[in-house]
């Protein structure tokens, strides 16, 4: 089948692939349709490794999908050939000792597709357990579908938090993953989520959204700005989704006494914490590793409109562009958001 492969670092073609994909008892195979650029795909294309995850042989890129029920495996009752899903790209050892225990993103044996040596799904098909992969809702498109990935880090994250209604909210970082948390935030019950960036197409985007102040930090001093919004109170929940080493060391600046910190972004570094102004109003530190048991949650908030993706999907290319998508989303305009590649010939969305 044709591909998208990273064959080495800085170096994609889309290209036939020989693999042969039996579709056991509890799987299904599902034709793709619509597949997400992450960032991780762009670190690995751009750097060859993340973390101690090295690109040591040619791996298909591609983890956020969305696609079609082609074949059902004997013993599969929740899914039918012809629905819509999308599909979970971890999978976990179901006996391990974390599964077991409800974290099965937290299983060191998980499979996750588009990670060193796991091929990823910007391809033709796949073949997966029928347990990782969940009917679409009608009126919910493959493009949305395809970013239940990345909001089941924002559900994830506010579920982490225990958002209680009329909280207010601060989320460091409007890329993908700063946008999706404040809009789950929003959907939990959050009466005002700030989002800081210092990209104004970004802001502008965040701001399009109910219930969401964009604050740009090229021009304001954010903490300040939730501060006096909030009679000096402060934040009952931060959310640190950018990533940035500077960020992450002030996240305690914006937390309320009492208040929750969420850290999801990954810095490249280790970042030095003030420890004591986080004790000083007893700060709840919290952390999240993907995702687990939220994506029906995901795709029920998206059915119900209670969340609407369809303004991050900034960017959708061809099959046959998936090269050129790349290059794109390596160096994207400040207005780009969400780049995705339409693997499937239809015209259906
Ligand atoms: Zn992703």
């Amino acid at each position: 089948m044709k591909a998208l492969v990273l064959e080495k670092r800085g170096v994609l073609s889309l290209r036939d692939v020989e693999i042969e994909e039996k579709v056991g008892p509890a799987d299904v195979r599902v034709a793709l349709h619509t597949v997400g650029v992450c960032g991780s795909d762009i670190h690995y294309y751009t750097h060859g490794s993340i973390g101690p995850f090295v690109v040591k042989a040619p791996m298909i890129l591609g983890h956020e999908a969305s696609g079609t029920v082609v074949e059902v495996g004997a013993e599969v009752r929740n899914l039918a050939v012809g629905d819509r899903v999308c599909m979970e790209p971890g999978i976990p050892d179901p006996m391990s000792r974390a599964s077991l225990g409800g974290m099965y993103n937290l299983d060191p044996s998980v499979v996750f597709w588009a990670t060193p040596p796991v091929h990823g799904v910007t391809r033709e098909s796949v073949v997966h357990p029928a347990a990782f992969t969940f009917r679409i809702p009608e009126g919910v498109g493959f493009g949305e579908a395809a970013m239940v990935e990345p909001l089941a880090v924002g559900l994830h994250a506010v579920k982490k938090a225990a958002v209680a209604p009329g909280d207010v909210a601060v989320v460091l970082g409007a890329g993908t993953i700063g946008m999706v948390t404040a809009l789950a935030a929003v959907a939990v019950g959050c009466s005002r989520v700030y989002v800081t960036d210092i990209l104004k197409a970004k802001l502008e985007i965040a701001g399009g959204y109910e219930s969401v102040v964009p604050i740009d930090v090229t021009a304001e001093e954010a903490a300040e700005r939730v501060r006096s919004d909030t009679d000096g109170w402060g934040a009952d929940v931060v959310f640190e989704a950018s990533g940035n080493e500077q960020a992450a060391a002030s996240v305690f600046d914006y937390s309320c006494p009492g208040g929750t910190v969420v850290l999801i972004g990954m810095p490249l570094r280790p970042v030095p914490m003030d420890i004591v102004s986080a004790q000083a109003k007893e700060a709840r530190i919290e952390t999240i590793f993907r995702y687990a048991n939220v994506y029906p949650r995901a795709l029920a908030l998206l059915g119900s409109g209670k969340i609407d993706l369809k303004p991050l999907i900034t960017e959708t290319f061809r099959f046959d562009e998936s090269v050129a998508a790349y290059e794109y989303a390596a160096q994207p305009k400040p207005t780009s958001v969400k780049t995705q590649i339409r693997v499937a010939e239809s015209a259906q969305s």
